[in-house]
């Protein structure tokens, strides 16, 4: 049997060499970085060399806080929920773990496009921003859309509001640049770049200040309690640096990515490629088939070797509509029959062919029980 073709990267993308020989070395270091003997310097040493190397991969400034968690989640949790704002506004179409970190969530609608639109903030913020968090994320995970921050940021600042933006599917695919995105605070997951699972940060200006949801034993400058996860975290150091250093090769993902989508639509000129004319990731395509749950097409492709994965949950055996593709107003029968397609560094023109050629079987095969019908 072939390998699996892995087209899941916004999922998590598989580890890179480097970011394990990181987590192995600093494994055997094995002190706790809050000692103070040689072993614990070496830890901490291994903890702020990686807390260097995500900062720069964002080009936050020297002065920023660099927390350290357990994964993009925690992050974005500490942000809004430690921020020590009243309000918070966040786009219809953002994550879990940004629209169930707090209950008092005002959401701001999209367009087709995914795109929150500036006009509805400003009428949100009319009345004063001094306590307001607005979180947006810079890239979806779903529809890989990227949501135009520097104009939200500058806008929000307008009115005084804090800016915290989810930019977990972002960094490695796009340039990821926190100052000149003009953000407060900034979330990033290393599973999502090829570090480890179970490892994210916050990344906030030296201004804003936090307020630790688990303050526990002081840790990461009292914000987030708990001994560090140092392994992981020196493999996420390694992972965004490297994920940094060869973001240019996204090009060749993206001619990858376009190839795929225009032989799908070629050959079935009624499917529909999401957001297709929005600017977004080069790696990322979300393409619903008509008449074909995304549950079932995951089976096939599964079947085919192919790793991939719905927008849409599964709940009591019965497909949900993916609730981006519903904030973005798409019809429930188009939402429910998207899946997504997301490609790394190491996916070829072959996994490409082999991708069109089981979607092709599977949509003649669909045809062929409709017109039986
Ligand atoms: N934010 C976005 C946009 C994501 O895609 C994900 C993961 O799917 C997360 C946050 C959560 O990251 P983690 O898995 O590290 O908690």
């Amino acid at each position: 049997m072939n390998q699996p073709v892995y087209m899941d990267h916004n999922a998590t993308s598989p580890t890179r060499p480097q970011a394990v020989d990181a987590v192995v070395r600093a494994m055997e270091i094995g002190g706790n970085p809050s000692s103070v003997h040689s072993m614990g310097r070496k830890a901490l040493r291994v903890l702020e060399d990686a807390r260097e190397q995500v900062r720069m991969a964002v080009n936050a400034p020297k002065s920023a806080q660099v927390i350290f968690t357990s994964c993009g989640t925690e992050a974005n949790s500490l942000a809004l929920q430690g921020c020590g704002r009243g309000k918070m506004f966040a786009a219809a179409t953002e994550h879990a773990a940004v629209l169930r970190a707090r209950s008092d969530i005002q959401r701001i609608s999209v367009d087709v496009n995914g795109l929150i639109d500036p006009f509805q903030l400003e009428e949100m913020l009319a009345g004063g921003g001094d306590d307001t968090v607005i979180s947006v994320m810079m890239a979806n995970n779903e529809t890989g859309v990227l949501q135009q921050i520097e104009g939200i940021a500058r806008i929000a600042h307008r009115y005084h509001a804090l800016v915290h933006t989810d930019a977990v599917q972002a960094l490695g695919k796009v340039d990821v640049d926190f100052t000149a995105l003009g953000v407060d605070m900034m979330s990033l997951s290393a599973h999502k770049i090829g570090g480890p699972l179970g490892v994210g940060v916050l990344i906030a200006t030296k201004d804003v200040k936090l307020t630790a949801g688990n303050p526990g034993g002081g840790q990461e400058n009292g914000l987030r309690g708990g001994t560090q996860n140092v392994p992981g975290i020196a493999g996420f150091g390694v992972a965004a640096e490297r994920a940094v250093a060869e973001r240019a090769d996204m090009a060749r993902v993206k001619a990858l990515r376009d190839q795929l989508e225009t032989r799908i639509l070629e050959i079935a000129p009624d499917a529909t490629v999401i957001a297709a004319m929005a600017d977004r990731l080069p790696n990322t395509s979300f393409i619903s088939m008509p008449g074909v749950d995304a549950e079932t097409q995951i089976m096939a492709f599964d079947l085919a070797g192919i790793c991939v994965s719905a927008g849409s949950a599964c709940a009591s055996g019965k497909t949900k509509a993916s609730a981006v593709l519903t904030a973005m107003g798409m019809a429930p029968d188009t939402a429910k029959s998207a899946v997504r397609v997301s490609l790394g560094l190491a996916n070829s023109e072959d996994d490409i062919e082999r991708y069109i050629s089981a979607w092709t079987e599977l949509y003649q095969r669909k045809g062929a029980a409709r017109s039986a019908a």
